[in-house]
């Protein structure tokens, strides 16, 4: 049974293709979703800083990586959702290793299903699958489907 799924969402197209998939699974099978977006790099590129200063936000690297990437992405999400008719859906932004962090909240959240894609945003394209999908792969008690 498909009741609680966790989808992994990094700003990638093969991470949209993952949560499409889970929004049609969701509405299949009347699931709640959980859109996780974990923050890994606290760098801030100069510009983004100099943006926070004009704009009177906060330079605190955490709070801009947070805000800027973080509601880009989660909203991308949210919107895809509701184009695809699922009503259950809630978003996460988490801080720490990505799979480490996609797991752990999977155990503590009783996800019986994650779903990611087989890659992300990185660039070395050799890689059938990336590091983070089959590190949650390997890790995960429960189901995951990794989209390509
Ligand atoms: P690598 O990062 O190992 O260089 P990659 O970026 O191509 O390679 P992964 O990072 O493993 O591959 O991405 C595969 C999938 O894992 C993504 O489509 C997404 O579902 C999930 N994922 C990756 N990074 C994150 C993250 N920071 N937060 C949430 N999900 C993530
Ligand atoms: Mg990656």
């Amino acid at each position: 049974m498909i009741t609680n799924i966790l989808v992994a969402i990094d700003g990638s197209e093969h991470a949209i293709k993952a949560f499409d998939l889970a929004c049609d699974l969701a509405v299949k099978y009347h699931a709640q979703i959980t859109a996780v977006y974990v923050i890994e790099n606290f760098e801030v590129p100069s510009e983004l800083r100099h943006f926070a200063e004009v704009e009177h936000l906060s330079t605190d690297a955490y709070t801009l990586h947070y805000k800027v990437i973080s509601e880009n992405v989660t909203s991308k999400a949210k919107k895809l959702a509701v184009e695809k008719g699922v009503s259950l859906l809630e978003t996460k932004v988490l801080e720490g290793n990505p799979a480490q962090k996609i797991v752990e909240f999977a155990e503590s959240n009783a996800i019986d299903t994650i779903i990611m894609g087989s890659r992300g945003l990185g660039t070395f394209t050799g890689l059938i699958q990336g590091s983070v999908s089959s590190k949650v792969s390997h890790l995960a008690k429960c189901t995951c489907i990794s989209v390509k």
